[in-house]
């Protein structure tokens, strides 16, 4: 069995170094056998987080730029643009692009994920088969979490709620939506409370994703949440409408939201590219403010969505890298500001995906993600690249620091 320890670790909320003792798969108080038997591995003072999470992101419709036509920027050109390309899509062409963004997020330090994963008649359940196999074939550095949506629509396109109900019996996780698509918006919402309850699964929507202050689904999602007592398993994502709302009646709906149990993904990249296509001068921002949402008690994510697809066409899988943006969007500057960003990667996204067994204390699983700084924040301030990473107590990759050759340093050293 493997048996580690590591000293010399620095950790989010406790000052000073810590040792850690990892048996197995999951972190321990202390281990069953003598010392001589456990590695022992010193991190010099880094910090360890217990995994960064990916809450929403599309590895199937990952890295098709190159087979995309872009000229209005707009939610509907990458709607259909994506739609044109995905008639194409194989399932070894899935695989080998969510492959290259899974190994992208590994070294990132993402050690889960939930995939949204479009189904429709067309596409069929090809990009299914594609990302379960490549949720065994990295099962050594990510959990990939299974979340089959409609993305052109439920209501609107026989044949699909059939190929939704073959998903989730042949393994997937839970149910996504996409009421903006259909052409019963509200009846697509109830549909999918109702499928979401017969097989016991949560649901992730895409929700209100423009700027206009009208048609806003917020409100059926919260109605449908009560009714059906599906609190804390209910997520919306982008809701871009809600950087509409001035503080008192943001507030009001985040009370909502929290007394509901409904949770807030936002998904910055996608959405600064993609709203407000039709302004010239002082564009909004259109971010979901999570941070005001949060203070509500609201549980909330920051995620990546797209990585090189019309929807977002650049990404490096880093979610560090969102959290910074958003901070920066958002205006969060402070230390604490900083560690809630950071919280959104981490500890609270992992509340949303329900998680019983992140941490660092005994009995958690031993992910570890490992970064040069000696504090938090300095992580999203700085977009620290992670070190080192780890999966059930085992590591993923190390990433060596970058070595600088001053004018002094001999020819035959540089070159070695
Ligand atoms: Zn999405």
């Amino acid at each position: 069995m493997n048996r580690l320890t590591i000293i010399n670790a620095r950790v989010v909320d406790k000052p000073g170094l810590h040792t850690l003792h990892i048996e197995g798969e999951h972190f321990v108080a202390r281990h069953s056998h003598s010392m001589t038997e456990t590695e022992t591995l010193d991190f010099h003072g880094a910090l360890v987080l217990p995994g960064l999470l990916e809450t929403h992101i599309h590895l199937d419709k990952a890295c098709i730029i190159d087979r995309c036509c872009q000229q209005t920027g707009t939610l509907a050109e990458a709607i259909s643009e994506t739609a044109r390309a995905k008639a194409h899509f194989t399932e070894q062409d899935v695989y080998q692009r969510g492959a290259r963004v899974l190994e992208q997020a590994i070294v990132q330090g993402t050690t889960r994920m939930r995939t949204h994963i479009e189904i429709d008649p067309v596409i069929g359940l090809t990009g299914f088969r594609a990302i379960r196999r490549l949720q065994a074939d990295y099962a050594w550095a990510v959990d990939l979490q299974l979340c089959v949506f409609p993305q052109e629509g439920l209501l609107n396109n026989p044949g699909t709620e059939a190929l939704l109900c073959e998903a989730l019996a042949q393994g997937a996780d839970l149910l996504g939506g996409c009421p903006y698509t259909d052409s019963d918006p509200h009846g697509q919402i109830q549909r999918l409370f109702a499928l979401a309850q017969q097989y016991n699964v949560d649901l992730d929507f895409h929700l209100d994703f423009d700027l206009l202050p009208e048609n806003r689904l917020i409100e059926t999602v919260i109605a449908e949440t009560r009714r059906h007592q599906w609190g804390g398993r209910v997520t919306v994502g982008h809701v871009t409408k809600l950087s509409l709302l001035d503080r008192e009646a943001l507030h009001a709906l985040g009370a909502q939201l929290a007394a509901a149990g409904v949770q807030v993904t936002a998904l910055p990249a996608t959405d600064l590219f993609l709203t407000a296509r039709d302004r010239f001068a002082l564009q909004p921002r259109g971010v979901a403010p999570i941070d005001e949402l949060a203070r509500c008690g609201v549980t909330c994510s920051l995620s990546t969505n797209n990585i090189a697809n019309p929807f977002t066409p650049f990404g490096d899988a880093s979610l560090v890298r969102q959290a910074n943006l958003f901070a920066n969007v958002r205006q969060l500057g402070t230390a604490d500001d900083l560690l809630r960003c950071l919280s959104w990667i981490s500890s609270q996204s992992a509340v949303l995906l329900r998680l019983t067994d992140y941490g660092l204390t005994p009995g958690c699983l031993a992910d570890m993600t490992v970064f040069d700084v000696q504090r938090g924040e300095q992580i999203v301030a700085q977009i620290a690249p992670p070190i080192r990473g780890f999966k059930r107590g085992r590591q993923t990759f190390f990433r060596p620091q970058a070595t600088l050759f001053p004018a002094t340093l001999n020819k035959d050293v540089i070159t070695q």
